[in-house]
Order: C-alpha cells, then structure tokens, then sequence
C-alpha cells in the first residue's frame, strides 16, 4: 500500500523535509495502522521541519505530532478497525514516524478516541496546541485561581496555544488579556474573547524583579523575559502556566514573586501526559470550546504546503491554528 509522507532526512548541510511515496511496510513498529486524515502545524512541527532546533531525534522522520484519522487494522484490544481515533506526542515526529503521512503505526496505548463532539479535522484544529492550552487552564484552575481573583494574562495570544486558550477562559467568565505582537488581530483576539489586548514589546524586554500587580494567572507559551515579566506582573497568590518557548527557552526571572506574593509556576507538558489527562482534556475542549470560535481560528492546507507553514510559524506568521488535510 503505497501514500504520500513528507519526510525529514539527514543532509551534509544538516536536515531536508521534501514529500516521498512510501509503503505501508516502511512504517515503524506498532499494534495499530491508522489511516490519517488530518494533522495540523505546530510549533514544534515547524522546529522538525526545518531543523531550527533538535527535535527530531531519528532520520529518515515523518515530522508531524499529531493526527486523527481511522483505524485500519490492530492487533491491540482496544481498537477495531473503523475507530475514529485522534493522537498527540508520544514521541510522534521525534522519535516515532508522525502525523505528515497517509498512514501511521503506532502503539494503541497512544490513541484516544475521537472526542465526542469533534470531527476529525476539528480535532486537530484543536491540535497539540489547543490540548496543551486546555492543560494549561485545568492547571490554573487546579490551582485554584478563579475569574473573580482577577484578570488572566494569555502571551502569544494570536499563536495556536494562545488562540485557544483565550476562546476557552473566556468562555469560563474571565477577563482575557491578551498580549500579541501582531496589533492588526486585534479584532481577532476580541472575537475569540479577549477584553483587552496589549503589545508584547510590554512584556517581552528585559524587566523588574517586580512590577505591578495586573493579573491573578496568566497562560505563557512564550518563555524568556515574557514569563519572567508575567510572573513579576502577577498577584498575590497568582498562578501562571508555562507551556511554550517562541521567545526563548531562558527563563531570567527572579524568585521575588515567588517568596514575597506567593506566585506560583505551573509547567504544563502534553507530551507524556497520562491516557486520563488526555481524555479529561479533549472532555473540557468538548464542553467549553465554542466550534465557531474554532473555525474562527482555523486555516487547512494541503500536506504538499505542510514545508511552507513550518517556515511560517517559526517566523510567527500563522495565524491561530492551521489544519493538514491528509486524506
Ligand atoms: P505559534 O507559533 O502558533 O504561537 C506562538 C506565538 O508566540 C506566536 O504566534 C506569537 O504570537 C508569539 N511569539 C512568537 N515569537 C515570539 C517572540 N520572539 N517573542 C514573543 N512572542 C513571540 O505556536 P504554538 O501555539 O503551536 O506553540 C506555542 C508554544 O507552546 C511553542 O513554544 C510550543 O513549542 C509550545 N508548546 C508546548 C507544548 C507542551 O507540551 N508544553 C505543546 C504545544 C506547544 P503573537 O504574534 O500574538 O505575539
């Protein structure tokens, strides 16, 4: 069974992503073949494309950490063929082949069933991305900051995690504040929920070991001085979500929030989260996740542009959430 991958090989010059025909029988190790119909674009997608940073870990990969498509066969007790199925991380991309292909083997351990409510390719509109950002509220809540404490900081607001997370605190009753270096969206951002929006240059220099106190939480997919910033602008008794590096992997903060307001920093991981995590996430997204808003934020394109979008999120020129239309 032949199907078109896009794939990332080794070069003198370092890597190479181009599109190939593969076989079924070139496919990694695992108890079940899915018949992808969608993945999406990433930020880490766009690392392992053009190999800005290490994250493919094997060559030849197929890039791509996340997919939904159907079953075709397994050998795990699970899954049957038909099941519609959606997987983020595990490795996918990195270590195992991913999501930039007509089909994937993968361990059903993996997978988890389409969630309720979704299609296929809304699923993956929501994406690592939108699932890591949905991680990120359940943290804060979890934590026990609520919308009547304060305002809610969400950086990186017009990306993918940002985007999703402003449509879902928005719709739990908080006040958004969503910081962006794109002031042309806007209306973008206030239409997913947003009540203000700011410029990032605010946060993303270097700053105080303290600030101004301006929100109760905030979700960061941004790291660097733009955490350190969100962390010395928060309350007493804040909370913050760490998810993402766009800025920096550096993180040149003082421990002063930490020992004088009580702030707390909450790291958030999707990769290795539990099967229950993931299912108590997809089940939030299922109910707080308004599908205009999603399709608001959504653009498709087909996998032969997947090579284009990686350079393009890297330079933060995505929009929101962008879907790979496989099938
Ligand atoms: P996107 O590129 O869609 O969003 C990132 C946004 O960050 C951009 O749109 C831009 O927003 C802002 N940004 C980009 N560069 C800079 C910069 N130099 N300084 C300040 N802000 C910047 O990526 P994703 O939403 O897919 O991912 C966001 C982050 O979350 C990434 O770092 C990603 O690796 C991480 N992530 C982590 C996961 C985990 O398991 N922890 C899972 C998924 C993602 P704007 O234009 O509005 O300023």
């Amino acid at each position: 069974m032949q199907f078109k991958a896009i794939l990332v090989e080794k070069t003198d010059a370092g890597q190479s992503a181009s599109l190939k025909e593969l076989s079924v029988d070139s496919l990694m190790e695992g108890d079940v073949l899915v018949r992808v119909s969608h993945s999406t674009v990433n930020y880490k997608d766009g690392l392992a494309l053009t190999g800005k940073a290490p994250v493919v870990r094997r060559f030849p990969m197929i890039p791509g950490i996340d997919f939904s498509g159907v079953v075709e066969s397994s050998s795990h007790a699970d899954w049957r063929p038909g099941d519609a199925v959606v997987l983020n991380g595990w490795g996918m991309g990195e270590t195992h082949f991913g999501g930039y292909a007509g089909y994937a083997r993968v361990k059903g351990d993996w997978l988890v069933p389409l969630p309720r409510n979704f299609t296929p390719a809304q699923a993956m509109a929501i994406g690592t991305a939108g699932y890591t950002a949905v991680l990120s509220v359940i943290a804060l809540e979890k934590h026990g900051v609520a919308p009547a404490d304060g305002p809610v900081v969400v950086t990186g607001a017009a990306g993918g995690v940002g985007s999703v997370a402003i449509a879902l605190l928005a719709k739990r009753g908080w006040h958004v504040i969503a910081s962006t270096g794109r002031p042309q969206e806007k209306a973008y951002l206030e239409g997913l929920g947003a009540a203000e929006v700011i410029d990032r240059k605010e946060l993303s220099e270097k700053g105080r070991p303290l600030g101004k106190e301006r929100w109760i939480a905030g979700v960061d997919g941004v790291g660097s001085h733009t955490l350190a910033n969100v962390l010395a602008m928060t309350k007493y008794r804040g909370a913050v979500a760490a998810c993402g590096l766009a800025q920096g992997m550096d993180l040149p903060a003082s421990v002063a929030p930490f020992i004088l307001r009580g702030v707390a920093l909450l790291g958030v991981d999707s990769v290795m989260a539990s099967k229950s995590r993931r299912i108590e996430a997809w089940e939030r997204l299922a109910r707080d996740l308004d599908t205009s808003k999603l399709a608001a934020m959504t653009s498709t394109i087909r996998l032969e542009e997947t090579i284009g979008a990686g350079e393009a999120i890297l330079a933060g020129k995505l929009r929101g959430r962008t879907v790979v239309r496989i099938a």
